[in-house]
């Protein structure tokens, strides 16, 4: 097997064109398992723990712009505040070991329906950089995620960093699985609410083909904050308005049966982790001052 380790993003870019059947590896602990398997055996592995840049983050017009090479323990001590979904997210990964290997954009280049990382990126509107020799394109969270284990992008393309717009109100995230640590979720669940704009989103983990929102449930609760007035008043949440919003979710949902767990426990979760992330989300809503949310 051919290992290539280039120590600049250029020279990255230049060898995933030269050789686009070269796998790139960053922290491996997707990868390794698969070759320790015997599950894969590429021609050639791409390292990208070399390139400084995929390691760093910034921030850059309303948005954290997150090297793919960073690992989930930075985004739980360096990000917390700035991305909190992310963050929740990121602290339901793995051990201690994986989440100091592990990164976001090997959860991505992954795209494992069950990638913790996957529904707050969806809720939070976020932006996939692809680039190559050929140049860097945008890819939205929406249309990344293009079957099981399939992404959007092409042979040649690395995954430079992925853009996550800065909160604009709570962000929430849960996970169901076996136990509370090493688990890979039976189903996740992921809401953030933009009071300034009236608008609601939502990421959904482990229960379907692909990540995915729950339009129909982003639209209702939108539309009855707004008729209830209730972005304004901040009073409680009406009991069928969490029913019906955790309804919603449910149905946008697809899972199967598998080793995990059964479709219909996923669904129940599901409905379950929409009434209680929304739940907890309005309550830190209730709780900000007005001028802060
Ligand atoms: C014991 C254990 C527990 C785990 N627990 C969890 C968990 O709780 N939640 C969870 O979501 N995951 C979990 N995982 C899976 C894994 O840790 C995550 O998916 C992690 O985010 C992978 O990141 P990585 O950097 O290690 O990826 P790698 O293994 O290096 O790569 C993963 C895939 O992404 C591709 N890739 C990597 N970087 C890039 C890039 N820059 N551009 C394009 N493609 C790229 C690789 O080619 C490969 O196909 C666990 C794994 C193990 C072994």
């Amino acid at each position: 097997m051919e290992f290539l380790q280039p120590t600049s993003w250029t020279d990255a870019l230049a060898a995933k064109a030269a050789s686009p059947e070269a796998v790139p590896i960053c922290g491996g602990t997707d990868l390794m398992v698969e070759l320790n398997f015997d599950a894969r055996r590429p021609a050639a592995l791409l390292d990208l723990t070399k390139v400084a840049d995929l390691a760093q983050w910034d921030i850059d017009d309303g948005s954290v712009r997150l090297g793919a090479g960073v690992s989930y323990a930075r985004i739980i001590t360096e990000l917390s505040a700035r991305l909190p979904g992310l963050a929740m997210a990121a602290r339901t990964v793995g051990s201690p070991q994986i989440r100091n290997r592990g990164t976001v954009g090997g959860n991505l280049g992954t795209a494992s329906p069950a990638g913790d990382a996957h529904p707050p990126l969806l809720a939070a509107a976020a932006t996939v950089e692809a680039a190559s020799v050929r140049g860097t394109r945008l890819i939205g969270i929406d249309e990344f995620f293009t079957g099981v284990k399939r992404n959007a992008l092409a042979a040649d393309e690395l995954i430079a960093a992925v853009r996550i717009p800065l909160p604009v109100g709570p962000e929430q995230f849960s996970k169901i699985g076996t136990r509370n640590a090493m688990v890979i979720a039976v189903a996740a669940f992921a809401v953030a609410l933009q009071p300034a704009r009236k608008l609601v989103r939502t990421g959904i983990g482990s229960a379907a083909p692909t990540p995915r929102r729950a339009p129909a449930a982003e639209q209702f609760l939108a539309g009855a904050l707004a008729e209830h007035d209730l972005w304004e008043s901040r009073a409680e949440l009406p009991g069928p308005l969490l029913d019906r919003f955790g309804d919603l979710v449910t149905a946008a949902a697809a899972p199967i049966d598998d080793v995990r767990g059964t479709a219909a426990y996923r669904l129940h979760a599901l409905g379950v982790m929409a009434r209680r992330t929304l739940a907890w989300a309005w309550r830190q809503y209730q709780s900000a001052s007005p001028e802060g949310s």
